[in-house]
């Protein structure tokens, strides 16, 4: 459970140093750890391959006006898996997963803006 705090306080530190492609790789490693807390290799390995196809897709399908991976939605998701609450914690990773997909839009219009780059190398910490 320490581990999962301590990644919250890193996406809160990229939050407030506004730094987004960190904070992506983050988020997205917010549901590897959880992952990996079930010790089981096939379900890490499954997750960190949709991380990086949900980091590209997140990246290039976006709305500006959207938060993906919320930080209050991570906080109540670390304390239901604290308490082993999986009543609880099932359906707030589906409700974080819905905000995630409302937050994208498939507009048909191409990006000039994009540097796909960003999704797949390490960012500056
Ligand atoms: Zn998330």
């Amino acid at each position: 459970m320490h581990r999962l705090k301590a990644h919250l306080a890193l996406e809160e530190s990229a939050r407030r140093d506004g730094n987004g492609q960190l904070l992506s790789r983050l988020t997205g490693e917010f549901h590897v750890l959880l992952a990996e807390m079930h010790d089981n290799s096939l379900l890490m390995d499954i997750m960190r391959r949709l991380v990086t196809l949900s980091r590209l897709i997140i990246y290039v399908h976006e709305s500006p006006l959207a938060h993906v991976c919320p930080e209050y939605e991570y906080g109540d998701l670390v304390a239901a898996t604290e308490a082993r609450d999986s009543e609880r914690a099932g359906p707030l990773m589906i409700e974080h997963l819905d905000h995630v997909q409302g937050g994208l839009r498939f507009a048909p219009e191409a990006r000039e803006d994009l540097d796909l780059g960003n999704v797949f190398t390490s960012p500056k910490v």
